[in-house]
């Protein structure tokens, strides 16, 4: 069931009713135009992971600074934002239920959609969900990067696929997946520079099996916010899939020389108790409200405190000072991963100036499926 608004516009954003999923919307727009900015010389362009936003506002939005299109994860995130008329969907994964598949087929008629394949057994099914739907599906081989997740061997197995899947009637391929995301957190610059080589000469090797296959590649597609430039600037890459940046979470901020982004989406936490002479304050923002894979959050501006233990429905924060938020305060919680944490939340709070401006519904809040 939808939860009501926590706020309306007009409002102080200290009136937000917590927990409550803020966006400041002033370092929001900074971060569409800093990633728009550093790919324009480079010849990539964006298409941006809707895993993160699952918002078709959002989506607009990087869509009219000059991403391409999105990409998702779920076959249910692609049907929600082509629904609310997004047009150009890359599902960046795996799908292998017909099922779901015929499903993707089906959105075609209002959007240009995409999947991914990384096994030759996948094939006859692809072509029979497209002969099915009467579409011609195009289809993208993921390839392993170094990642060690979705994606078959580089190179002539990967060409063979590609091969396979050109030949197919109802097909057509779509170009290469190849993403690396364990690079995206490698703490040291060199770390992800090297783990990005690496990932290159993967496609590299593979791009020449195409090549001997006369096949054309319209699609190199992946890097994230922690790496990006390096795939943007390797002429290897054209669509660079980040999605992070638009928020910055408090675990991309961990990198050493951490992407050029804003701090833009908080988890909103009032103190619900604050025991006399406990040395701690309770915030309503616990692991559910704000999830914790990535780390505790961070409290936003206020390096004298620190939220050091979360359980279901309860943060607990300490002072390094001694001096504590006081019952019924409103603090800014930077999630340690945004992804999650957006999943959470059926609203966006957006906030500029001290003043709640929009709202906007987390349109593919949930869509696992
Ligand atoms: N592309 C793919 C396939 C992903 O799985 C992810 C995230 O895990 C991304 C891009 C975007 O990464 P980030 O949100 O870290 O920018
Ligand atoms: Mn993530």
């Amino acid at each position: 069931m939808l939860q009501p608004p926590p706020a309306e516009p007009g409002m102080r954003e200290d009136e937000v009713d917590t927990p409550a999923l803020v966006l400041d919307l002033d370092a929001f727009e900074a971060n569409l135009d800093t990633m728009a900015k550093l790919l324009a010389p480079t010849g990539a362009k964006l298409r941006a992971h809707a895993k993160t936003h699952k918002s078709a506002v959002i989506a607009k939005l990087q869509m009219a600074r000059g991403a391409v299109g999105q990409c998702v994860q779920k076959v249910g995130e692609a049907e929600a934002l082509a629904h609310a008329g997004i047009g150009d969907i890359l599902v960046s994964n795996e799908v292998v239920s017909p099922r779901k598949l015929a499903r993707l087929a089906a959105l075609s008629s209002i959007a240009r959609v995409q999947v991914c394949a990384d096994d030759p057994a996948m094939v006859p099914v692809l072509e029979s969900v497209a002969e099915a739907a009467g579409v011609r599906l195009s289809v993208l081989v993921e390839i392993e990067v170094g990642a060690r997740r979705c994606g078959l061997e580089a190179g002539a197995p990967a060409g063979e696929l590609a091969a396979h899947i050109a030949a197919s009637k109802h097909l057509s391929f779509g170009g290469l997946q190849a993403y690396f995301g364990g690079a995206q957190h490698k703490r040291q610059p060199e770390e992800r520079r090297l783990a990005i080589a690496f990932a290159g000469a993967c496609v590299e090797r593979t791009l020449e099996e195409l090549k001997k296959r006369k096949l054309d590649c319209p699609i190199v597609g992946g890097g994230g916010t922690g790496t990006f430039l390096h795939e943007a600037t390797s002429g290897l890459w054209n669509e660079i899939q980040a999605g992070s940046y638009a928020f910055m979470d408090a675990d991309y901020a961990r990198n050493v020389e951490p992407p050029p982004f804003r701090h833009a989406l908080f988890v909103l936490a009032q103190v619900m108790s604050a025991p006399a002479g406990a040395g701690r304050a309770v915030v309503d923002a616990g692991h559910k409200a704000a999830p914790i894979d990535s780390g505790f959050p961070q409290v936003f501006a206020r390096p004298d405190l620190a939220y050091i233990g979360a359980s279901d429905e309860h943060g607990v924060i300490e002072a390094r000072d001694g001096t504590l938020p006081v019952l019924g305060e409103k603090l800014r919680l930077i999630p340690g991963h945004c992804d999650p944490t957006v999943d959470r939340y059926d609203w966006y709070v957006g906030v500029r100036k001290g003043r709640v401006e929009s709202l906007w519904p987390v349109t593919a809040r949930g869509m696992m499926i």
